[in-house]
């Protein structure tokens, strides 16, 4: 993409009311707008990235057998006051709002009940278990906290996968899966080394959830971490009985601040028993299914990435989820020998299937770099007078700084 038909600009300062650093920057970097607090709209350059970490994830949840579908935002009432989940006494984030033709709705906070009421339709023998579905979807949450940017919007994009099982020895191979799963997600965001499967809270159905919490001076919760296991105990459920029943010791755990970057749950049959969701099994017993959720949020998932690898210049993208992999950066002027030599080398790259930003805009050196710096794609690609004419053209890593020269045919060979 050339820049001089992107429409985004980038600014110097950050908006006065942006508190967080996945905010300011991604704001003045023009990846994202601000509509209202906590509300925010992806512009191309945010969109390219966010929908890359939305493959991701999609690609492990269909390794683990996981079937896309996408539910609505409007929710039914009725099917929410049987869950005992509509009440605003009981669940106090919905945005709730009328129908012109009577009755109440919500925006959907989350999907158990409705995906529990559409399986009714379509499990009834063991023979349709086990069933593992999931969407990308916007949930909409009255969040009060509205200081952590993206990471915590009153409207953001949930992966929320369900699985259905016949009991629990099913439900808990699944859900080894989808642990080992969420691992290779975080992996392959660039944040793996600083995510800890972390115990927390479990509800009724099990005495833990697991939580994928990312180490970040900008989380709102705190975990006590076993750096040598690779496990953490999130702060609720933080006490001696907790650390002797996972095998920890006091001694070995260091207490850190981190953001929830995804969870995994069981569900049991809080939902199945409710809503009637059951099967029969091989001696034609009815049962209810054992269920399970699986959150992960992607628009957190980019504000935890701009968290932990952000600098002072700007934004560091690691190769998987950059908008681009290169940022073709053009020295040239108004149609000179340089212009020509980084326009040819630009549609080359192109053509090659590689992703590059080319900045083929008339501006001052400086500016473009502090800009391109700002923007935080994994390499620099310079074309200048000098390199045209020796065929060296610098390559900036912009996460170490490390400076190489390659030659054309070495460019075009990466
Ligand atoms: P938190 O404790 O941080 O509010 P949660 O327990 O409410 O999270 P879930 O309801 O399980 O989270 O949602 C699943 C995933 O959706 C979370 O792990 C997180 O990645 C993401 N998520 C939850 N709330 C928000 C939000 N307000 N903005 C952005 N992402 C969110
Ligand atoms: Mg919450």
């Amino acid at each position: 993409m050339r820049q001089t038909q992107l429409f985004t600009k980038t600014r110097r300062e950050a908006p006065s009311d942006e508190v967080a650093k996945n905010a300011q920057l991604l704001v003045r970097a023009g990846f994202v707008h601000k509509e209202i607090a906590g509300v925010y709209s992806y512009l191309p350059l945010g969109l390219r990235t966010l929908n890359k970490i939305v493959q991701i994830i999609r690609e492990e949840m269909n390794a683990i057998g996981g079937q896309e579908l996408v539910m609505t935002a409007l929710q039914d009432k009725d099917l929410w006051s049987r869950t005992d989940r509509w009440d605003d006494a009981k669940v106090d984030n919905w945005f709730k709002t009328t129908f012109k033709s009577g009755g109440e709705t919500g925006l959907g906070i989350t999907h158990e009940e409705p995906l529990t009421r559409i399986m009714t339709d379509h499990i009834s023998s063991y023979r349709d278990l086990p069933v593992y579905a999931y969407q990308f979807q916007n949930k909409f949450r009255n969040e009060l906290r509205a200081k952590s940017g993206i990471m915590r919007g009153k409207e953001f994009m949930m992966k929320d996968l369900y699985s259905f099982s016949k009991d629990e020895t099913e439900h808990a191979v699944f859900y080894a899966e989808a642990r080992e799963a969420y691992k290779k997600v975080f992996e392959r965001a660039g944040i793996g080394s600083r995510t800890y499967v972390t115990f927390a809270s479990g509800g009724i159905f099990s005495e833990f959830s697991e939580e994928f919490q990312t180490v970040s001076d900008a989380g709102e919760d705190t975990i006590y971490i076993d750096e040598e296991k690779g496990i953490a105990i999130n702060k609720e459920v933080y006490n001696d009985e907790t650390i002797n029943k996972l095998g920890l010791s006091k001694e070995s755990l260091i207490e850190k601040k981190a953001i929830e970057a995804g969870n995994i749950f069981n569900l049991g049959t809080r939902f199945s028993d409710v809503l009637g969701l059951t099967y029969t099994d091989e001696t034609g017993t009815k049962k209810p299914v054992v269920m399970g959720s699986y959150g992960i949020g992607p628009t957190r998932l980019m504000g935890i990435i701009v968290e932990a690898l952000g600098d002072d210049k700007g934004l560091v993208w690691p190769i998987q989820v950059a908008p681009f992999t290169y940022h073709l950066v053009s020295l040239g002027h108004n149609g000179d020998e340089v212009s020509k030599a980084a326009d040819a080398l630009y549609d080359e790259l192109t053509r090659k299937g590689v992703e590059v930003l080319y900045d083929d805009r008339d501006l001052r050196a400086g500016e473009k770099f502090a800009e391109s710096d700002l923007l935080g794609m994994p390499y620099r690609i310079v074309v200048g007078r000098d390199g045209v004419a020796t065929d060296q053209f610098e390559v900036v890593n912009r996460s170490t700084g490390d400076v190489v020269k390659k030659s054309r045919a070495e460019i075009l060979a990466l």
